[in-house]
């Protein structure tokens, strides 16, 4: 290691737990995060200046002004300039710490991509929003015996697992087996969300991942930590293995094979997505033609954006959208078809 590393990270490495053998494995290993919000952005952060050798940020949406409050990463100009959230902490996270291997990819993570994104990696972090992609992540983590850490946040509450497939429960272990007690419907953009718990589990989720990257797995809890930052009440629970979980037990992957993913995706929010196949678009041919017919129309080198009132419509160059002000997959299907092409 060299002086300028050893300097770097001289609190890290004395601190017992970690030491200089620790900081030397975590400067080798690689770490993939999925979906950078609050607790991805958090994590991130954390991580990289940990000194984790390589740490790629998968995700599928931009930066807007209503994600500052909580969302750690970024600041007021990616969200004026609708920056992809992986372009925007990709950036950020170079200038905080530029011995790390940050690669930020704008993607959305679904049975089709799994392979290919997570492959690789020592460690997945869970950043996402939903529980369709968590279901996903927990089918490739359980097939390919790769270790990953769910973790997720709403209103004042949050939770986090680390899932170290053979060894302890899996998700659906915990979720399927019909004793959750938290209800799957609420999400951030019904019923708000603070940054103190999200900050807090993000906290509990990278110091898991310290242990597992550093190589003191021996130091992991192996328990369901939950906290509410509000009432101040905390569980830490040891769950058991569901000897007859779909995914751990009898292998039956139905997130990763596709069947339980539907084309079009509701965001939570007042908004629909459609990828219902990847087409790779020209932006600046395609953002010269919408200037003739829609108003608003912005651009930068990542997506376009325009108004179709009282619609506004986000188009990434791999054919994805997203569309505001609607629920209705089929107003979203038309409007895809009317601007876009079929
Ligand atoms: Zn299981």
């Amino acid at each position: 290691m060299t002086d300028s590393l050893q300097e770097k990270y001289s609190r890290q490495m004395l601190f017992a737990g970690i030491g200089p053998e620790g900081q030397r494995r975590l400067l080798a290993s690689r770490a993939t995060i999925v979906g950078c919000g609050a607790i991805g952005a958090a994590a991130a952060n954390l991580l990289v200046r940990a000194g984790v050798g390589a740490v790629t940020i998968i995700d599928r949406d931009f930066v807007e002004p209503s994600n500052l409050q909580r969302q750690t990463l970024f600041d007021e100009s990616d969200a004026r300039n609708a920056l992809p959230k992986a372009v925007a902490a990709e950036h950020k996270l170079r200038s905080i710490n530029s011995d790390v291997a940050v690669i930020g990819i704008v993607a959305d993570l679904g049975p089709r991509t799994a392979w290919e994104l997570l492959s690789g990696c020592d460690l997945i972090l869970d950043g996402t929003d939903n529980f369709e992609t968590r279901f996903l992540i927990n089918d490739f983590a359980v097939k390919s015996d790769t270790l990953w850490i769910y973790a997720a946040a709403v209103a004042s509450y949050g939770l986090t697992m680390t899932i170290r497939p053979g060894l302890t429960p899996c998700l659906a272990c915990l979720l399927e087996s019909g004793n959750s007690s938290q209800s799957l419907e609420e999400t951030c953009d019904t019923i708000g969300v603070l940054g103190p718990i999200v900050s807090l589990i993000a906290s509990w989720q990278v110091a898991e991942a310290l242990k597992i990257l550093s190589g003191r797995s021996e130091a992991l809890h192996g328990r369901l930590l939950s906290c509410d930052v509000w009432t101040g009440h905390m569980q830490s629970v040891r769950v058991a293995r569901n000897p007859e979980c779909r995914a751990c037990a009898k292998h039956d992957y139905a997130y990763l094979e596709g069947e339980a993913q539907p084309h079009i995706t509701l965001c939570g929010r007042d908004s629909v997505q459609i990828h219902e196949r990847s087409r790779a678009l020209d932006l600046a041919a395609l953002a010269l033609r919408l200037r003739q017919v829609v108003q608003d129309v912005r651009q930068n080198d990542f997506l376009i954006r325009f108004r179709v009132a009282p619609y506004e419509m986000t188009v990434f160059a791999d054919g994805r959208a997203i569309l505001k002000g609607t629920k209705d997959p089929a107003v979203a299907r038309s409007l895809y078809a009317r601007y876009l092409g079929a």
